[in-house]
């Protein structure tokens, strides 16, 4: 198989949010680096962003760090890492103005300031009520956040290898010495050297049935780290987005219920007055997830099925196309409806792993409950566990984080390059790629990839999404086992070298397969309720036990060890959450 190996300071796999903010910070720096994504840039999930990031800057009413910090730490149910959410919670409002110098064209209030809107859980005054905090670009923030940081890359020169499939992390002597990576268009296989590498690849939505992820988020950056003995932090946690279109799954924006939009049962009631008397539909997510899942299990879905609706008939034809005109265009392609005069079919859909790849507030990959860095490996965004999120994810986080984490983690990168020698790139670093995709390649009978997936898809909905119990949990496990077997045997039809998309599709399933065990084992571990994870069978916060966060590694024949980190607290002692 042919091969080249390019030489660079750092390289950024990943052209999100994440891995971009990161590489604008290197290229400032002077650095030479790489940017290799298996999609071209502008096409990273981050541009399918709708509602908001966040940041305290108080424009429309008055708002304190300090409160979000707080709305922060509740949201993730008491397990996020409060010396890092009092980070995220402080620099947010200067990576805002920052990306607003870089030209992003923010929503404005009649006096020219940056606009804000309301989004779920985030409160004034330590939970009083709603606060106007998320700043937009009508409901395409993150096509904006995208298409920002994409020209300050091209200005700052950096360069792209597009659909560059990443492979694999070359690690020598306890050190990252580069990735290795497979190139669409040709079949090539090319080693990337480097002094520092950043994994900035996104979520892993795809494990499940019903999802707002696009087809390319098949978590490929926590397997591979995971398959080079990183553990994996927090992995039980994965979050619900209350509105999905029904049985399609594609997002309606939590910036909908912000702009006023109500959810109804099968009754036309209001049903969240219930679960959540202070913030009604803008609680957090898993407690609005929650919600819809017990009014369907009561009977009060609509018609006795298995989804709500989200009312947007009050808000008015002028809201709905200044404010939300995504979200309304959605609903009248996907359903055929009017949001103006029709109510509009809801269910929960997978969104958002707060789990990941553990790193410090550094961008540091960190191996251990020490925090013991990996040298030079880095992670950010989605796939990175800092922990900002903890158990459950607030609204407009996730933007945020990749442009604070982003940044800290270029930064961080640029001065170790300097001060490291480097790793020489191992001779046979190639090698090992080229012999796994040459015998997959070459296989003609076997497993058809799409039914495995499938069928992974399948009983992780049913079995390990928002409602768990031992014996759900068990049979996900099994299942996933049975696949895993299966998959040794897969086969690919197309046996051309260039765009071989079936080849890293099946590639990308293996993926799949080891993040939905973690998921399973992770939560088969966790004998509590908290956030995103809700166990059935033991329905309740345990902070005695429980308040720490999972550290899996990864052995053979799912013989997995699993260690305990502890959470950071600073100011907030965990309390009861009420919304
Ligand atoms: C529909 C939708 C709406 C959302 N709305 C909001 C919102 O309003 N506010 C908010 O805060 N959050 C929102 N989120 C969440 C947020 O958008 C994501 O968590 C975030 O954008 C992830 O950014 P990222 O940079 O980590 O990864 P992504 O933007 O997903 O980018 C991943 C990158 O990794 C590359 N990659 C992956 N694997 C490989 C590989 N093997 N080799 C090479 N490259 C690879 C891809 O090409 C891509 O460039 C939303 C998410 C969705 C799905």
């Amino acid at each position: 198989m042919p091969s080249t190996v390019h030489a660079f300071d750092a390289v950024v796999v990943g052209a999100g949010g994440a891995g971009l903010r990161a590489a604008v910070e290197l290229s400032r720096q002077g650095l030479r680096i790489a940017v290799i994504s298996k999609l071209y840039p502008t096409r990273s999930h981050t541009g399918a962003a709708q509602g908001g990031i966040a940041a305290p800057l108080g424009n429309v009413e008055e708002d304190r760090w300090e409160w979000y910090a707080f709305d922060t730490v509740k949201g993730s149910d008491y397990l996020g890492d409060q010396d890092a959410i009092e980070i995220l919670a402080r620099e947010s409002v200067d990576a805002i103005i920052e990306l607003e110098h870089m030209g992003f064209p923010f929503n404005r209030t009649p006096d020219g300031r940056i606009d804000q809107r309301r989004f779920g859980g985030h409160t004034r005054e330590y939970g009083q009520g709603p606060v106007r905090r998320a700043c937009y670009a009508a409901d395409r923030t993150g096509h904006m956040i995208l298409q920002t940081l994409f020209q300050q890359c091209v200005k700052h020169e950096v360069r792209f290898f597009n659909e560059f499939q990443v492979l694999d992390l070359v690690v020598r002597d306890g050190r990252v010495a580069g990735v290795v990576a497979y190139e669409l268009a040709t079949g090539e296989l090319h080693g990337f050297s480097a002094r520092a590498v950043l994994f900035a690849t996104g979520g892993y939505g795809r494990v499940f049935k019903i999802t707002s992820n696009a087809h390319s988020l098949t978590g490929d950056g926590l397997a591979i780290a995971w398959r080079r003995g990183v553990p994996l932090e927090d992995m039980e946690f994965y979050q619900f987005h209350p509105t999905g279109i029904y049985k399609m799954g594609i997002l309606l924006s939590e910036a909908a219920r912000g702009e006023g939009a109500i959810l109804r049962n099968d009754k036309g009631e209001r049903f969240m007055e219930r679960y959540a008397p202070t913030l009604k539909d803008l609680a957090a997510r898993d407690v609005v997830s929650r919600a819809i899942h017990q009014e369907i299990r009561e009977g009060r879905g609509i018609g006795g099925r298995d989804f709500v609706h989200l009312d947007f008939r009050h808000l008015g034809r002028e809201v709905l196309e200044k404010k939300l005109p995504d979200v309304t265009e959605f609903v009248q392609t996907y359903l055929g409806l009017d949001p103006a005069e029709e109510l509009v079919p809801i269910q929960p859909t997978a969104h958002y792993g707060m789990g990941g790849i553990p790193t410090d507030v550094d961008g540091r990959v960190v191996l251990d409950e020490r925090n013991t860095p990996l040298p030079g490996f880095y992670a950010a965004g989605e796939a990175a566990c800092v922990s900002v999120h903890g158990a459950n994810r607030l609204g407009t986080n996730s933007l945020v984080d990749l442009v604070v984490f982003g940044r800290r983690a270029g930064r961080h990168m640029a001065a170790f390059v300097r001060e490291s020698d480097g790793v020489p790139w191992p001779s046979d670093a190639i090698a090992e790629a080229a012999d796994r995709l040459e015998s997959l390649r070459r296989r003609r009978e076997g497993q058809s990839a799409a039914e495995i997936r499938e069928a992974l898809q399948t009983t992780m909905m049913r079995h390990a999404s928002v409602f768990r119990t031992k014996e759900s949990l068990e049979r996900a496990r099994q299942d996933v086992a049975e696949l895993k077997e299966r998959y040794q045997r897969v086969r690919v039809s197309d046996p051309s070298r260039r765009y071989n998309t079936e080849l890293l599709e099946t590639l990308e399933l293996g993926y799949l397969l080891d993040v939905a065990e973690a998921v399973v084992v992770s939560a088969l571990n966790r004998t509590e309720s908290r956030g995103a994870h809700w166990r059935e069978d033991h329905p309740r916060r345990d902070d005695t036990a429980w308040l720490k966060h999972t550290l899996l590694y990864r052995g053979e024949d799912g013989d997995h060890r699993i260690a305990y980190k502890p959470v950071v607290i600073t100011h907030f002692q965990p309390q009861e959450r009420k919304y």
